[in-house]
């Protein structure tokens, strides 16, 4: 499910001021997502905060992807 990387995150605020109804700051300064995008304005308004986060630390509702440049050869190599 789309989420914010907690480990990742600056805690700059632009996501949740771009989507203040899917994202919000938590008490650690960290954003999260509490709501999932379900309309498409919703995803919309998702992937303009996604794309405009300086440090990458949103991703969207594929939790299986691997991120990691290996992960992505054997994913080929296996299809
Ligand atoms: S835009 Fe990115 S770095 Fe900034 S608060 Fe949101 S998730 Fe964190």
């Amino acid at each position: 499910m789309a989420k914010v990387h907690k480990d990742v995150c600056i805690g700059c605020g632009t996501c949740c001021a771009l989507a203040a109804h899917l994202f919000r700051m938590g008490e650690d300064g960290k954003a999260e997502c509490y709501k999932q995008p379900e309309t498409p304005e919703e995803m919309a308004a998702f992937e303009d905060a996604m794309n405009s986060c300086p440090v990458g630390a949103i991703t969207p509702e594929v939790d299986e992807v691997a991120t990691d440049a290996s992960d992505d050869e054997d994913l080929k190599m296996a299809a």
